[in-house]
C-alpha cells in the first residue's frame, strides 16, 4: 500500500469521487432544465462525443504518444499496449486501475461544463442541451473503459442489462471491437459505443495521408512493456 504510485491513487480518488460530482452537476444545474426535448438531443450527440473522444484517446495512445511520456505513458500508452498483447489483461484489472484514467477526464468534462452553463445561463434549449450534452458526455468519458470491458467479459459473466445495452447498440459490443483486435490496432478505435469508428477512421487515414503522404498510419511499433513497472 506504501508503495502505491501517485497515480494509482490519483485512479482511486477519480473513480470514487467522479459518481458525486456527476450527481452535484445534475442536481446543481437543474435549473437549465427547461426542455426536456432539448436536453434528449444533447444527451444522443454527448453519448456520440464520448465515443468520438474515447477513440481519438485511443489512437493517441496506440500510435502517437510514445510508451516513456510524462503522465500518460505508463497511464494511457503502455495500458494500451498490455492490452494489444493480451486482450484479456483488462479482465484481470481493478475498478481502479480499469476507470481512473477516464473518471479523470469525465471529471474533467463536468469542471469545464459547470462553468460553461454559468455562461449559458439563462434557462432555455441552449442550456438544456448544454445539460444533456454535458450529463451524457461526461458518463460517456468516464465510463468508457467499462463497456471496452464488458466488450471483452465472457458473456456469460457480462450482467443481462449490460448485454442488452451491447444489443441495442447503446455501447459498444464484443463484435464492433472485435475488428480493433482482429488486425494491426489500426482502425475501429471507439470503446464507448462503437457509434464514430466510421468517421474516426476516415477522418485519421485522410489527415494522415495529408500530412506524411502514407495511407497507413499504424507506424509506431508497439513496444513490449515492462509490466512491473505498471
Ligand atoms: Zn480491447
Ligand atoms: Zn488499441
Amino acid at each position: 500500500m506504501a508503495n502505491k504510485p501517485f497515480y494509482r491513487r490519483v485512479d482511486e480518488l477519480a473513480v470514487t469521487s467522479f459518481p458525486i460530482a456527476w450527481l452535484g452537476y445534475l442536481a446543481a444545474h437543474t435549473w437549465t432544465l427547461t426542455e426536456p426535448i432539448a436536453a434528449s438531443f444533447g444527451a444522443v450527440l454527448g453519448w456520440a462525443c464520448a465515443d468520438l473522444v474515447s477513440g481519438f484517446i485511443h489512437w493517441l495512445g496506440d500510435h502517437i504518444l510514445p510508451a516513456d511520456a510524462p503522465l500518460v505513458g505508463k497511464w494511457l500508452v503502455q495500458s494500451f499496449a498490455e492490452h494489444h498483447d493480451r486482450p484479456q489483461s483488462i479482465c484481470e484489472h481493478g475498478q481502479a486501475e480499469r476507470n481512473g484514467g477516464p473518471c479523470v477526464g469525465g471529471l474533467i468534462v463536468l469542471a469545464g461544463g459547470a462553468v460553461g452553463l454559468k455562461w449559458f445561463g439563462t434557462p432555455g434549449g441552449v442550456s438544456s442541451f448544454l445539460y444533456g450534452w454535458l450529463a451524457a458526455l461526461s458518463v460517456g468519458a468516464a465510463a468508457t473503459n467499462q463497456f471496452h470491458h464488458y466488450a471483452h467479459l465472457p458473456s456469460k459473466l457480462v450482467p443481462h442489462p449490460v448485454l442488452t445495452l451491447q444489443r441495442l447498440g447503446l455501447i459498444v459490443s464484443p463484435r464492433i471491437h472485435g475488428k480493433h483486435h482482429s488486425g494491426p490496432h489500426a482502425d475501429s478505435f471507439c470503446i464507448t459505443t462503437g457509434w464514430c469508428n466510421r468517421l474516426l477512421d476516415g477522418i485519421l487515414k485522410m489527415t494522415w495521408s495529408r500530412l506524411r503522404g502514407e495511407s497507413q498510419y499504424a507506424t509506431k511499433s508497439i513496444r513490449p512493456i515492462d509490466r512491473l513497472a505498471l
